[in-house]
Formats: C-alpha cells, structure tokens, sequence
C-alpha cells in the first residue's frame, strides 16, 4: 500500500475544503489518542493535521460566553486565567490530565473528538452547558455538547466537519465543582469523575447541573440527582437524598480498571460530597 497523504492546511477554509474532498482522511490533532490505537487501525488514506492551526487556537471571551479554539491543548487551557475564571472546573478537568506532556500536546477537540467514557473535560461540557462549533464548506453551526456526544466514542460529527470550537456560557453566580477518581493523581485513567455546577440563591438551590464520566457508555447528566437538589437548601441531609437518587442514573460495568459496584459507590460518594460542599460553600455574589 502506499504510504498515506500528510496534508497541513494553514487556514480553516483550507482544512475543510480538504475534508471535503477527502472524507475518508484522518483529522490528527495532538495525536495522542489517535498514536496509541495506531497499530489497531488499517492505515488511513491521508491525514489532514489541524494541531496548532491558528484559526482553531486559543480562548476568547465575549459578553457571557467563552470560545475555546479546538486545536487549544491543555496546557493553553490551563495558561489562561479566564479559564480558571469562569470555567474552573474546565480548569481543574485539565490539570488532571495524564501528565505536562500529554498535557501539552492533546487538545479539547482532541477528548471531544475521541468521545471516550472516560474523557475527563466531557462531563465538564455536559455539565456547563457547552456547545460544540463545527464547520464544514456547508457552514458553521452550533450544537448542544449533550446532544453532539451520541454514545460510546461516537459523535454527530459528519465525515465533511471539523470541530473549530467549544462555546461555554460564562454564567454569573454559579459554583463549579469537579473531582477525578483514579489509581494516582497523574497519568491515571479515570475510574469515575464527576463535574458539576449548581446556583444558590437565598439559600436554595435553585440551578443544578451533575454529570459523571465512566459510569456508562457515554458522560451523562445525572438528571435524578439534579431534580432531587432543585427547591432544597445544600445539607448533609439533602446529600443523602442526592446519593439515592444517583441510582436511576447510571449503570457502571465492570472492566479491567474497575468494578461496577465500586464506581457505584465512588460515584455516590462524590455526588454526596459535591451537595456538602455546595452546603459550606455559600452562594457566589
Ligand atoms: C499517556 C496518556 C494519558 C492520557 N491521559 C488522559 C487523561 O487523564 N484524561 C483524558 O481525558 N484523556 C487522556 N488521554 C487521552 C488523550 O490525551 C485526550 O483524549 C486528548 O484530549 C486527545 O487530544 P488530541 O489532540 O491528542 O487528539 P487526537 O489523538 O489528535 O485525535 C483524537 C480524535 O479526535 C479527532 N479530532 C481531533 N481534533 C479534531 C477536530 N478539530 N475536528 C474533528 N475531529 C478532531 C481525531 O480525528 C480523533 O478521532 C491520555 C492519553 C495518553 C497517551
């Protein structure tokens, strides 16, 4: 066979005219999802490399919301005090992963585009309400992170897209909380992780959102949980109504890194400890 096309667009409008007309090549980012399954995969055709195109790089802010270029590795992320600003637990989701040099070189397009269980910023999307940007020769559009992630390492991305960004509402008033379970504190794949955001308001939770990685097929919003917190004041007995209402919401298998009853209860544990810490926490004026 012969050996597979490298093609480095300079622009967007050049990297998806190349999708366009070569669907079936590679898009490579940091490569450091896509290396490691390399000799599973017959080699691709072509490869069109989009880490560190310009256009796809870096974190802006505008009004409410924030733009997080695809191409933006970790190490950006975690280089810019917006981030840690307005999206902490984005922030804290990427000091998290593997070590300095998966760090500096995989991308937020990178997780989004590999949709693992255990991508560690995906339950942060969920729980932000971020929307992915794709762009095609068709267009852009914008699309709810909830429903762009369809199940286990699948996405609504069609063969002619990039994902150019990721668009996070920089909302006022509301507290971030994220924690990753796993063997050490770096180069560790996630056992359970849960990401959430939540607004107290005169004492009650009056806005609540809770997603856990690696309890299911995908990341997914913890709507039980999120029902039984809304209307009630942040205590050590609403974390236990929270810890019972986790049930309904995952289904965690067992698999070489973990139990299923053990993500079970690391996933209530965290549940419980995000609703104590919203409880001594207070409210964010
Ligand atoms: C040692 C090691 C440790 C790791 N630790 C962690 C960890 O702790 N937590 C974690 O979540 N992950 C971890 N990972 C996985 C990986 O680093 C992340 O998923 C990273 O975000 C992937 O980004 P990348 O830029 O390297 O993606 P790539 O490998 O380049 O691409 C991944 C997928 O996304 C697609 N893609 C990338 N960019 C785009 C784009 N702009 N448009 C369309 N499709 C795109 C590619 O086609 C491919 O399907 C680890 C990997 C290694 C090797």
């Amino acid at each position: 066979m012969s050996e597979p096309v490298y093609l480095r667009p300079r622009t967007v409008a050049e990297a998806v005219q190349m999708r366009a007309d070569n669907p079936d090549y590679l898009v490579l980012a940091g490569g450091t999802d896509l290396m490691v399954g390399a000799e599973q995969r017959s080699t691709p055709h072509g490869v069109i490399d989009v880490f560190a195109l310009p256009e796809l790089l870096g974190v802006v802010v505008g009004g409410d919301v924030v733009r997080i270029g695809a191409a933006t590795t970790f190490a950006q992320l975690l280089s810019e005090p917006e981030i840690h600003l307005r999206v902490p637990a984005l922030a804290a989701a990427a000091r998290e992963i593997g070590a300095l040099q998966i760090q500096a070189r995989g991308t937020l397009g990178g997780n989004v585009g590999t949709s693992s269980p255990v991508g560690d910023t995906l339950p942060v999307l969920l729980a932000v309400d971020a929307e992915v940007e794709l762009v095609s020769v068709r267009g852009r559009h914008r699309v709810a992170y909830r429903d762009f992630c369809t199940g286990y390492r699948t996405t609504g991305l069609a063969a002619d897209e990039l994902i150019a960004a990721i668009w996070v509402p920089a909302r006022a008033g509301w507290r971030q909380f994220w924690r990753k379970v796993g063997t050490r504190r770096a180069q560790s794949i996630s056992k359970v992780m849960l990401a959430a955001a939540a607004r107290v308001d005169g004492g009650v939770i009056v806005d609540a959102r809770v997603a856990l990685g690696a309890v299911r097929e995908r990341p997914v919003r913890a709507d039980s949980v999120e029902r039984a917190l809304l209307g009630h004041v942040p205590s050590e007995q609403l974390a236990a109504q929270a810890r019972r209402a986790l049930a309904a919401d995952i289904a965690p298998i067992d698999d070489m890194r973990s139990t299923a009853r053990y993500r079970h209860a690391v996933a209530s544990n965290l549940t419980a400890r995000f609703v104590s810490w919203l409880a001594t926490a207070g409210e964010v004026r």
